[in-house]
């Protein structure tokens, strides 16, 4: 969406497809770290997404059990963007949408399922796509893969993984907050366990407890008794949810997947977001690195408008401007991965009580600063930002 909007900032005609048929549904974490709000300054788009309903979530939080161990302000790890925004993304991705529609050469397809490129000697052209039963072609100069994580268009044009593996499941789960309840970035850990705890639009938290590979199954086989007593151990938020809990209906199992795609341009295609490079949620970042690469692709992809180049080489130039960055987020997270969570389960007990030593050094702060604060402007000399 965002790339579509800025492309249709700059003339061009574009034409995005979504294989839902509208925005509203069930999305992975909804927290935006001040990285993404200062992106947004510099496209211009910030004050028209606050204009929007949404949260500024001024702190961190990390719990054992019901007890505070460490409470970290958000306030002043970046000037210009003072908070971590807690925006639903239906409704971060309707103010794009609102934005784009006053384009008359943007046209949003729903419902609209990619299912294959389409190449003409050697060069992408487009795709196929279908829509309520129906295949159509849409042909392009330039077809981008922003489909996420299981991109059909990194497999239709056989790009390759650099990497790619994952290192733990999170059980995730949402549980009705009391009225009093403070939205804010929280980590809860239990004697066994480590929860991801983030608000959710309008007075739900959702929880995501992080487990080994698999666990989750072991999990189902004690029954629905062993994970009651777990969440009985863990936060007073989640006892209520716990009490009432019957079976394994309420819960689902996300992979934290990493992966990083080798080359992410060919002739006549790229891969953005996800599709080209998936960050662990370790840090909630995932959809500020994704929009990071968004807005870098925008100017690359004005560049290769205003010359009629649509080849490897120029449509490259995205991952040589972002590439090591993604690698040094990614990085980051499993080094974080590593201390906070699995590495050292005989540790585990000992994490929360580190992790505060951590806050008071101020290791703690310099590494989130690392990963959620945009230390330079992206790498932009073509596309023209909105005027905010
Ligand atoms: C458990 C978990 C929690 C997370 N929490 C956070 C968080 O709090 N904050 C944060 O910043 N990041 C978080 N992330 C990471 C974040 O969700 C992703 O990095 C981000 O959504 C990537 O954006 P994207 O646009 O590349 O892909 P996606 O958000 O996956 O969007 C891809 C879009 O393409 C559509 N699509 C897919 N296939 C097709 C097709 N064939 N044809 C047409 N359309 C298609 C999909 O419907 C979807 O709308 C979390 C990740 C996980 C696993």
């Amino acid at each position: 969406m965002l790339l579509g909007l800025l492309l249709a900032k700059q003339g061009i005609q574009v034409t995005v497809l979504e294989s839902h048929k509208d925005f509203e549904r069930e999305y992975r974490g909804e927290v935006l770290m001040p990285r993404f709000g200062q992106m947004m300054q510099q496209i211009g788009l910030w004050k028209h997404l606050l204009s929007y309903q949404h949260l500024q979530l001024k702190n961190f939080e990390l719990f054992f059990r019901d007890k505070l161990i460490i409470k970290i302000s958000l306030s002043d790890l970046s000037p210009e963007v003072p908070f971590a925004l807690w925006m639903p993304q239906p409704i971060m991705l309707k103010a794009f949408l609102d934005k784009a529609k006053t384009y008359p050469n943007f046209h949003m397809l729903f419902g609209t399922l990619a299912r294959d490129l389409i190449e003409d000697n050697g060069k992408v052209v487009g795709l196929v796509a279908e829509h309520e039963g129906q295949s159509f072609e849409v042909r392009a100069a330039v077809t981008v893969g922003a489909d996420g994580r299981s991109s059909i268009v990194r497999k239709g044009g056989r790009f390759e993984f650099e990497y790619e593996h994952y290192d733990f499941d999170l059980v995730w789960f949402t549980v009705k907050h009391a009225l009093d309840y403070e939205n804010t970035v929280r980590a809860f850990f239990s004697s066994q366990y480590r929860y991801l705890v983030l608000p959710k639009y309008p007075d739900l938290v959702q929880c995501g407890i992080v487990v080994r590979k698999g666990e989750f199954s072991e999990w189902r086989k004690k029954g629905i008794h062993a994970t009651r007593q777990e969440l009985l151990d863990g936060h007073p938020i989640m006892h209520e949810f716990a009490r009432e809990l019957k079976d394994f209906s309420s819960f689902s199992v996300l992979q934290a997947r990493v992966s990083y795609v080798k080359q992410w341009a060919k002739d006549g295609c790229m891969l953005i977001g996800d599709a080209a490079h998936t960050c662990s949620p370790a840090g909630a970042i995932g959809v500020s690195v994704a929009a990071g690469t968004a807005i870098v692709a925008a100017d690359v992809l004005t560049e290769a408008f205003a010359k009629k180049d649509f080849s490897k080489e120029l449509l490259g130039a995205v991952q040589a401007k972002r590439g090591e960055e993604v690698k040094r987020i990614q990085g980051l997270q499993a080094r974080f991965t590593s201390v906070a969570f699995l590495k050292y389960p005989f540790l585990q007990w000992l994490t929360p009580y580190s992790l505060a030593v951590f806050a008071k050094t101020g290791i703690m702060r310099r590494f989130q600063r690392q990963l959620m604060v945009m230390e330079q402007p992206l790498p932009c000399d073509h596309v023209r930002p909105f005027s905010d």
